[in-house]
């Protein structure tokens, strides 16, 4: 997007990666649907980015969902608002769009050089570059970062730049908008990993969040996990674990069910009770059985249906995460995201110091800051020529 805003605004520009193609992370978001952002209205959308709202908000108010929908109506990709509010290209998938927009960066000008690394900076301020041909230096009238954070390593952000940056100020790139690990007993473990736990609701601190979450080998995850992340991250980084409370039937008021569960025929088992009276599914069950296991009071199944407490010892690693907290801190950018100790170096994307839930404000942040970073270098360097 910045090399887009950046060409249009009238610079002559160079896109390098190091993979040996551009945007891996952006086709493989669109293999689970390509969420690009979201209806709601401009206030709540911006809430979602917790402490960076006031550095993002002027980004975003200056590209805002509607004209990330347009942009991509535009590249012949329509788009469609899904129940939750949530919009996504038709094609549901990052291909097509993907395809579009290299073909308009082409007509624009712009060339790409793929399998180039950049190394940092040389002494006289020129980008250093691994090729294929052997290192190189590559001078600009301006340069726009935009290396991402560190998750799935492979698709290229491999969280290596921080090194690359030692005069700025970085904070640690840490997962976002991922699972947990639990002890799982060996029979959670062997009979439920994979197996999905639907129409939950999560409580952690003050928030509670409805959705889904899936049980896995080391733990859990799944979207209302991510949406409580964040807290849940920080909470075991303080105090060494934290306590989720699953509430399993959301839909049934607590005196409903302890109503349903009060009585228990002669002869019946735990399992066929809760699954009968309280309508719970085998995983649900399970992770009642084993928190009786763990010494949850058998008097008040009621209870502990709604508010199931779960431990979670630690975030699953930063290469399994959707995205990544931490990241270059805003100290060190100025009002136009260019880098106060590297005049004329732009930074932009997940690689600046925010975090925010799934639900497309990942994308449309790294959209809107790369368009201003981009749209910003380009008077940089026009500036500089003139
Ligand atoms: C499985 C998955 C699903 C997702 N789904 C969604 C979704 O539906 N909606 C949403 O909003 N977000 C989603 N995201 C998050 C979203 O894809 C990212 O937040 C976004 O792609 C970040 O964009 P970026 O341009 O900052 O970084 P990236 O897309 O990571 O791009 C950074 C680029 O920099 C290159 N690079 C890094 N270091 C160097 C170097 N030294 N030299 C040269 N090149 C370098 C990399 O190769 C890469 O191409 C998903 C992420 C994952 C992993």
């Amino acid at each position: 997007m910045a090399a887009e805003a950046a060409a249009e605004a009238g610079a002559s520009v160079t896109v390098v990666d190091h993979m040996s193609s551009p945007a891996r992370k952006l086709l493989i978001a669109g293999r689970g649907g390509l969420n690009l952002t979201h209806s709601e209205p401009i206030e709540r959308f911006l809430d979602h980015y917790g402490p960076a709202r006031a550095r993002l908000a002027p980004f975003i108010r200056a590209f805002p969902p509607a004209a990330l929908v347009a942009w991509c109506e535009a590249l012949g990709e329509p788009t469609f608002v899904g129940s939750s509010g949530r919009i996504f290209p038709r094609a549901m998938k990052a291909s097509p769009l993907l395809r579009a927009w290299l073909a308009r960066l082409t007509l624009l000008g712009v060339t790409l050089k793929a399998r180039h690394r950049w190394l940092g900076f040389g002494a006289d301020g020129g980008l250093r570059l691994a090729t294929p041909e052997g290192e190189a230096v590559l001078r600009s009238d301006a340069t726009v970062l935009a290396l991402g954070g560190a998750s799935w390593p492979r698709l290229g952000s491999d969280g290596a730049w921080p090194a690359l940056l030692p005069d700025c100020d970085v904070a640690p790139l840490r997962p976002a908008n991922m699972g947990f690990v639990v002890d799982w007993s060996g029979h959670l473990r062997a009979r439920f990993a994979g197996t999905p736990l639907k129409r939950i609701a999560l409580a952690f601190e003050e928030r509670t969040v409805r959705g889904e979450a899936v049980l896995t080998e080391q733990g859990i995850e799944g979207g209302a996990i991510y949406a409580l992340a964040a807290p849940l991250r920080e909470a075991i980084a303080r105090d060494g674990a934290a306590v989720l409370r699953i509430d399993l039937r959301p839909d049934i008021p607590l005196a409903e069910l302890s109503r349903r569960l009060a009585p228990r025929a002669r002869g019946v088992t735990l399992s066929n009770h809760l699954r009968r009276a309280a309508g719970l599914s085998p995983a649900a069950v399970a992770l009642v059985q084993e928190s009786l296991h763990a010494g949850a009071a058998a008097d008040d199944l009621a209870t502990l249906v709604k508010a199931l407490p779960l431990r979670l010892t630690a975030p699953f690693p930063i290469a399994r995460a959707i995205s990544s907290a931490g990241g270059l801190a805003w100290a060190e950018l100025d009002e136009a995201l260019m880098l106060r100790r590297h005049p004329g170096v732009f930074a932009c994307g997940e690689m600046l110091d925010w975090e925010a839930p799934t639900g497309g404000y990942l994308l449309q942040a790294c959209f809107a800051t790369g368009r201003a970073a981009g749209r910003a270098a380009a008077a940089y360097a026009i500036s500089a020529q003139s």
